[in-house]
């Protein structure tokens, strides 16, 4: 059987009636679906300002696990990593990935069936092929010049 997601600290259904700025902590970090694509590098068009997904993983990406390898102490490392929170959605919404369930509530749009909230499992990111889960390649191996031959379709 595969492991469940922990639910302590999480009103039922909370990502359905109550508002993003109104969640608890837990409920906040919830809505993570562990995809890992916030940490893809980006590329952003200065004129159309449309933003672009690459599979060049920030050098601190696992992507075995789709999860920040030193997440703690990452700005030791990415000092300009974003940290997300209720009050700066606004300002970062329009960059992430369009299945990011923080978007998606921003945007007045449900959950996936595959988000762990729903499912129960942590494995259903990966399973459904949403997840950066094996396909990304290193920042350190691909020049900035190539990036763009990495660009990946979004939402899948
Ligand atoms: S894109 Fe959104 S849901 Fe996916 S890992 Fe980043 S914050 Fe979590
Ligand atoms: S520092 Fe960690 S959380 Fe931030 S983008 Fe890189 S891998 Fe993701």
């Amino acid at each position: 059987m595969s492991e469940l997601i922990a639910r302590k600290g999480l009103s039922p259904r909370f990502w359905e009636n109550k508002p993003l700025t109104k969640m608890n902590p837990d409920e906040w970090e919830a809505l993570c679906d562990g995809c890992g694509k916030c940490c893809l590098n980006k590329l952003e068009d200065e004129d159309s300002g449309e933003v672009a997904l690459t599979r060049v993983a920030c050098r601190l990406l696992d992507d075995a696990t789709c999860r920040c390898a030193h997440y703690e102490n990452r700005h030791k490392f990415v000092p300009d990593c974003i940290v997300l929170r209720p009050d700066n959605l606004d300002t970062h919404a329009y960059w992430m990935p369009q299945t990011c369930a923080y978007r998606l509530l921003w945007e007045g749009k449900p959950l996936y069936d595959w988000h762990p909230l729903i499912s129960g499992s942590p494995e259903t990111v990966h399973e459904a092929g949403i997840s950066v889960q094996g396909g990304t390649v290193s920042e350190f191996d691909t020049p900035f010049e190539e990036w763009e031959d990495y660009i990946i379709e979004e939402p899948s």
